[in-house]
């Protein structure tokens, strides 16, 4: 139905729901107006915008708004914006630093920033905590927790593993005889030099003082042997210079055991490396033994029928 009222008057409407204090009341209105179709869809639009638009200001963003329109829309828009932000935020509170925002400007720039820098320091702390920082290889608990995983896979899959102990044989005489600081070389030799010997595959980590740790997955006893037997000799046979004068020479005592069918975790399989250890400190230093025993010279003559492929520093053990 055409409207009684001079184009003014509507303007002056208009002007006055989106512009006073607050919204007049009904009883202000004329009557006729009020049980207009159209005046109510145009009073419930400007309600809804005001009411969405107070609460979002006060931080409240799950006000439901029925009305649609353009005006709407983009408030709408703007508080699903902000709920998927809160969610976001969330995100990066429990640890999930890939969150990045691309729709508020500025802001988005901050976030992301703050984001990635959580994202940068938190993963240099983690490797500070798992890193021994003399040598520069994992320490004990990088090794612990890499137990436990291969442990597991172990119970599950089957999948054998092997562990190898490392210990410097009389290391105490270096740091007796050259000081601490030559110590702490040859524990940076030592360790540099393993590095080059295990696979990508293998962990090789400081337990500490000056016992080391290898855990080989997917390898036999007798593999773990040819392995410990290259990475002895490989000791024995390196110059370390400490200082401009001094080159130092060290040996290294090596157990080795395998992970078997009644091991409860992988505790077991460290005290048989352990007492393996033990038993090749006994024999005299700068050996490898096993728990249980294996003939180590007799497993490096038969590496390469064992193993096939066998690397030529492998066969040069034989
Ligand atoms: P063995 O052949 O029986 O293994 O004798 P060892 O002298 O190697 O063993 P012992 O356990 O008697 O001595 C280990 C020494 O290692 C004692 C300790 O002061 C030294 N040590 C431990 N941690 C460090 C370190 O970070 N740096 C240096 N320089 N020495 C260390
Ligand atoms: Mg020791
Ligand atoms: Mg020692």
């Amino acid at each position: 139905m055409p409207s009684q009222r001079s184009d003014d008057e509507w303007v002056g409407l208009v002007s006055l729901l989106l512009t006073s204090a607050k919204m007049p009341d009904e009883s202000e209105l004329d009557p006729k107006l009020v049980a207009n179709k159209n005046f109510q869809k145009l009073l419930r639009g400007i309600v809804d915008i005001r009411d969405l638009s107070h609460a979002m200001s006060r931080g409240n963003l799950h006000m439901f708004a029925y009305s649609k329109g353009f005006v709407l829309s983009n408030l709408k828009a703007l508080q699903a914006n902000l709920r998927h932000l809160t969610w976001q935020t969330k995100q990066v509170a429990e640890g999930d630093f890939s969150q990045r925002v691309d729709f508020l400007g500025d802001f988005s720039d901050s976030f992301n920033e703050m984001a990635s820098k959580l994202q940068k320091n938190t993963l240099e702390l983690e490797r500070l905590a798992n890193i021994d920082f003399l040598t520069q290889v994992p320490n004990r608990r990088s090794a612990m927790q890499y137990l436990e995983q291969i442990f597991m896979l172990y119970k599950r899959s089957h999948r054998t593993f092997s562990v190898l102990m490392f210990d410097i044989d009389h290391f105490k005489y270096v740091n007796d005889n050259y000081g601490h600081d030559a110590g702490d070389k040859v524990l940076a030799y030592f360790s540099q030099a393993m590095r080059r010997i295990f696979r990508e595959s293998d962990v090789f980590c400081r337990l500490g003082g000056e016992e080391f740790i290898a855990i080989l997955p997917e390898t036999p006893l007798e593999g773990a042997v040819v392995t410990a037997e290259r990475a002895r000799r490989v000791v024995q046979e390196m110059d370390m210079p400490v200082d401009a004068d001094t080159i130092l020479r060290r040996t290294v005592s090596v157990g080795a055991s395998q992970a078997m069918p009644g091991d409860e975790s992988f505790d077991a399989v460290i005290g048989r490396s352990d007492a393996a250890l033990y038993k090749a400190k006994g024999a005299g230093r700068n050996k490898t033994r096993t728990e249980p025993d294996l003939d180590v010279d007799e497993v490096l003559s038969t590496a390469h029928v064992r193993f096939g492929k066998v690397r030529e520093s492998d066969s040069a053990l034989a």
